[in-house]
């Protein structure tokens, strides 16, 4: 390796600060001087901003007139892999740079001076006077040799009050002394507690340490069925990444499962790891952000924007549930986490593990033609066998109106209960009912701001927006004929269901699980924990019981409409469904009882249904990659979606049409252009969408034609202009 780049003092450089600013700044180097890469604190006009030191400033400014920069923060400069990551992620996405370098800073405070907390140690000589609470004190501090503990901590140990402490540093028998607040992570031990691996899984785990141990980057789809131990199998990448003294990334697609996946990994290395996603604390976020820069953290989990933090010399990324939608940000930078995993990793030399017992079409592509190592584990962990799985065809079940559990699906779960297993009935709807109608007039209630209709929680005892999170209490009276005690629910949510589910066993346990009903992470995990440890007979969930939990109870899945992925007109509606199905089957017969899934659907011979049931996953992922082959889509084409949108509709059409009839730098790579069209959902917040397509040849240069493309027009008033390269939602 070369040395880092230094400019000393007064020097040019070019600074990249997070600004919407579309070039780069010149200063001159801080007192001391920096190095490429440092974190820098700028002035920008009256204010101070925090930069990064991107290379020699260009000189094209009034040399006089530059600025020097106010001085280089006390964090660790950004690696020469995470800017070209940076550059590389923008250009893909057609992101400017400062966007991306500001997913690269989300945690507070870096430009404050390190924060420092007290903390307190054994000092000199005996107390003067000797009482039980000043021995305990001491004791507790010897017990622990030379180590330092918070005044909290010592407390607690000690079992005394703080004023017995402070009386003792009075006195310098106890030594308070300052230490900065960001420490490092608990070290954590590749050698604590392994499993002994099965045949199988062995194999696998060591294709993933040689990997490791390479040094070099390589992707590898690691494809199992559920509860076939895939993560104990990573988890020794994991140890072989540590053994090197790199740092590991595991992305979790939800952070319902970090709870329960900080538990295993503790009980792996011994202690816990960085965490990193939308429930952690300020604090915490800097604290993991500043030693993930300083190598003070080992391994982190997280959620997609983990992948944006400051490795010092990251040598393994694993995306678990890789196929898993979440990945995909779907607002501000447009990105998809496991892309950008594959990306990061090529960049500094690091392995790829992509997780999954049902993978999208996408790896399972790269996998077959060689782009990605594959491995694969077939059979569950222990006496546990896959479910067995069946439909129940609902044109011949004799099921009144608003009612949703067919008799079979019932004499299925009553067969449980009795047995003393639990059952899960699965509705990937939230809420009470998607639909409220007036029985006077037939309105149905809608958002204010959004094309889509108001969907009734009434555990919020609320109508809810699920597009732009609006809510507003359950009205009397219609909001369009006036009429007063006629608005009723049509069709099921999870609330709905649960409802019914109540009537038809009155004297189950039953435990609701949606996203919405949880305050916390926390309430949400000890739900989980209790229904693992049998807590609950009937087990009534959304799209968040389909991932990753273990509850060994149960032996019955029933999926109450199999069908609804399957409507619309998605590329991916098939892939979803078959992933979402064989996911959610898989919650069942996890431990030595065997599991059985039921399908109620009202047309069993889609095919889609049918190679859900035949567990033919080979024989669809081939007819799916036919078909999309043959459309020409991907990932055997390229597609990009682009979203205007702004509060006057005649105006966003206008830049909509005016896109369609210039299409020249498009039509050079080869590309077609369908729209502009409304929007599945023509209005968001107010603001009316248009979307446009893209599709070109997977060899085409899309970006560079994209962003001329689009360059061609300034964006006037309110109208905004989004590209979504590979879109996986066209809502
Ligand atoms: P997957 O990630 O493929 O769904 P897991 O790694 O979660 O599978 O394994 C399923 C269950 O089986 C877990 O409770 C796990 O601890 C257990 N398990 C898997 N392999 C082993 C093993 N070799 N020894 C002991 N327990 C194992
Ligand atoms: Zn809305």
């Amino acid at each position: 390796m070369s040395e880092p780049e230094f400019y000393p003092e007064g020097q040019l450089i070019a600074v990249l600060t997070t600004q919407p600013l579309d070039r780069m700044l010149d200063y001159k180097a801080p007192e001391g001087g920096v190095f490429l890469g440092a974190f820098v604190e700028v002035p920008l006009g009256p204010r101070k901003v925090v930069g990064v030191v991107w290379g020699p400033g260009k000189g094209d400014y009034d040399i006089s007139k530059t600025r020097a920069a106010n001085r280089a923060l006390d964090v660790a400069p950004m690696g020469a892999d995470m800017r070209v990551f940076l550059q590389r992620a923008a250009d893909y996405t057609l992101t400017p740079l400062h966007a991306m370098l500001r997913l690269a800073t989300r945690a507070p405070g870096l430009s404050d001076p390190p924060s420092m907390r007290k903390i307190y140690r054994l000092g000199e000589g005996q107390p003067d006077r000797k009482t039980d609470a000043r021995q305990r004190v001491l004791e507790a501090l010897q017990d622990y040799g030379g180590l330092a503990f918070t005044m909290g901590e010592l407390a607690e140990m000690a079992g005394v009050t703080n004023s017995v402490i402070k009386g003792l540093v009075k006195q310098g028998v106890v030594r308070e002394e300052a230490a900065p607040r960001d420490t490092a992570f608990a070290r954590l031990d590749p050698e604590y507690g392994g499993k002994t691996l099965t045949a199988d899984q062995e194999a696998g785990a060591a294709v993933l340490r040689a990997g490791v141990q390479s040094g070099r980057y390589g992707t590898t789809l690691l494809r199992g069925v559920t509860g076939s131990g895939k993560t104990e199998v990573y988890l020794e990448a994991v140890a072989e990444c540590l053994r090197k003294g790199r740092q590991a990334l595991v992305l979790l697609p939800e952070i319902a499962l970090t709870a329960e996946f900080l538990t295993r990994v503790e009980a792996r290395f011994g202690a816990k790891p960085a965490e990193w996603h939308s429930g952690v604390t300020m604090t915490e976020r800097r604290r993991t952000w500043k030693m993930v820069g300083q190598g003070g953290a080992q391994l982190v989990v997280g959620a997609r924007s983990a992948l944006f933090l400051p490795y010092q010399d990251l040598g393994l990324v694993i995306v678990d549930e890789e196929h898993d939608t979440s990945y995909k940000q779907e607002d501000g930078v447009l990105y998809n986490a496991r892309d950008m995993a594959v990306l990061r990793a090529a960049l500094c030399e690091a392995q790829v593990v992509l997780a999954s017992a049902t993978p999208s079409l996408e790896s399972w592509t790269n996998a077959e033609q060689g782009k990605y190592q594959k491995l694969e584990l077939t059979s569950r962990f222990g006496a546990a066998v896959l479910p067995e799985m069946r439909a129940i065809d609902m044109r011949v079940e004799d099921l009144p109106g608003s009612h949703w559990i067919s008799p079979t699906l019932k004499r299925a779960v009553d067969a449980r209960i009795a047995k003393g297993e639990q059952a899960l009935l699965f509705i990937n709807r939230r809420g009470y009912a998607p639909v409220t109608i007036c029985r006077a007039c037939g309105h149905q209630v809608g958002c204010d701001h959004c094309d889509a209709r108001m969907v009734e929680h009434r555990f919020l005892k609320r109508l809810v927006c699920h597009q732009c999170g609006e809510t507003k209490p359950m009205p009397e009276e219609c909001p369009s004929c006036g009429v007063e005690g006629k608005l009723a629910p049509v069709g099921p949510g999870v609330e709905r269901l649960a409802e019914e589910a109540q009537t038809l066993w009155p004297d189950a346990r039953q435990a609701v699980l949606s996203s919405d009903l949880f305050g916390s992470a926390r309430a949400l995990k000890e739900t989980i924990e209790a229904i693992a440890n049998g807590g609950a007979d009937i087990i009534i969930g959304t799209q968040l019981v389909a991932k990753g939990h273990n509850f060994p109870l149960l032996t019955l899945v029933g999926v109450i409409d199999a069908d609804l992925g399957l409507q619309g007109s998605d590329l991916r509606a098939a892939e979803r469904t078959f992933q979402l199905m064989r996911q959610v089957a898989g919650r069942a017969g996890r431990s030595e009882r065997a599991g059985l899934a039921l399908l109620q659907t009202f047309q069993p011979e889609h095919p889609v249904i049918r190679s859900i049931l035949a567990g033919d996953e080979t024989g669809f992922w081939r007819a799916q990659a036919d078909e999309r082959r043959q459309a020409m889509v991907p990932p055997f084409g390229r597609m990009a979606g682009i979203i205007l949108s702004g509060g006057d509709v005649s105006q966003v059409f206008d830049l909509g049409n005016a896109l369609a009839r210039n299409t020249q730098p498009l039509l050079a790579i080869g590309a077609e252009v369908y729209g502009p069209a409304p929007a599945p959902i023509a209005r968001v917040r107010g603001r009316h969408r248009v979307r446009l397509l893209v599709k070109a040849d997977k060899s085409a240069p899309l970006q560079a034609a994209l962003a001329q493309w689009v360059g061609q027009f300034r964006l006037k008033g309110d109208l905004r202009l989004a590209v979504d390269i590979d879109p996986q939602s066209f809502y």
